[in-house]
């Protein structure tokens, strides 16, 4: 068993949650105890909590997922989500500031919330994820809804804010799934950017197994292009994906075993200061 980092989960404990349909599909409670006996279980010894979308259409609130991670001693660090009004940019900030040792970094719903990479209501975030050195995370590539924007959730939309921002950190989630080649030519020109293998696994139907084939096949391709795995982090998604599928998608990977612990735990370990 591999030591790993989780860079993606998502919890709640509310009934309203979008995410539960997920965990109910791959036979998943989608609960504290769970997902800690979970990560034991697979030798993932640290994760990310992100705040999931809820039916009402916001996510779950931010202190929220604060205090999952308390709960879970020391096992769970925060990312706080920033969603686009001039009042949660604020609030997220102010979150951050209070709470600087646990905050790990941002998250920005591209592709779900009603702005752009490059709107001007992101622009305190930039400068004081910069600043701080935290790393910013972006939804990228398909959307759990059909309502949602491609164009503003396209992995190349983070190209100009990578150009215009050199100090700022960026991690494309999801790889940019399906625009995985994309994301890797991203992760190669651009020293700050990275890229999650998130949530990929889920779908295929009945070709799941073929489909995890194609994507460890592209994965494997990223870091051929990019010259090695420095810049790409594990992730789960859970509840959208298991563990254990999203393990044996970066074991399935055809590179050398260095480069699989970088994916693994030594980029995070790195990117996120854990
Ligand atoms: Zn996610």
């Amino acid at each position: 068993m591999n030591r790993s980092i989780d860079c993606h989960i998502h919890l709640s404990q509310r009934p309203d949650d979008m995410l539960r349909r997920y965990a109910e599909s791959n036979g998943l409670r989608y609960a504290l105890d769970e997902v800690l006996a979970e990560m034991r279980a697979h030798g993932v010894e640290h994760g990310l909590l992100l705040s999931p979308p809820m039916e009402s259409g916001g996510i779950l609130p931010n202190e929220e997922t604060l205090d999952l991670c308390r709960k879970s001693g020391g096992v769970l660090s925060p990312v706080v989500t920033v969603e686009p009004t001039k009042e949660e940019v604020k609030a997220a900030l102010e979150l951050a500031e209070e709470h600087r040792k646990a905050v790990k970094g941002f998250k920005v719903r591209l592709g779900y919330v009603d702005a752009a990479v490059d709107s001007p209501v992101f622009g305190e975030l930039y400068d004081y994820a910069e600043a701080e050195g935290l790393p910013v995370l972006f939804h990228t590539g398909d959307t759990a809804t059909s309502d949602g924007s491609l164009v503003r959730s396209h992995p190349l939309v983070l190209d100009a804010l990578a150009n215009k921002r050199e100090g700022l950190t960026i991690v494309i989630c999801h790889f940019g799934n399906p625009w995985i080649d994309d994301a890797a030519e991203l992760i190669y020109k651009h020293p700050k950017v990275y890229a999650d293998t998130s949530g990929l696994t889920t779908g295929g139907g009945a070709y799941g197994r073929k489909l995890a084939e194609v994507l460890a096949s592209k994965l494997s391709e990223a870091v051929y292009y990019a010259g090695g795995g420095e810049k790409i982090l594990f992730g789960t998604d859970y509840p959208v994906t298991r563990h254990g599928d999203a393990l044996e998608l970066v074991e399935m990977m055809d590179v050398d075993d260095p480069d699989r612990e970088r994916i693994l735990w030594r980029n995070a370990k790195e990117v996120f200061g854990l």
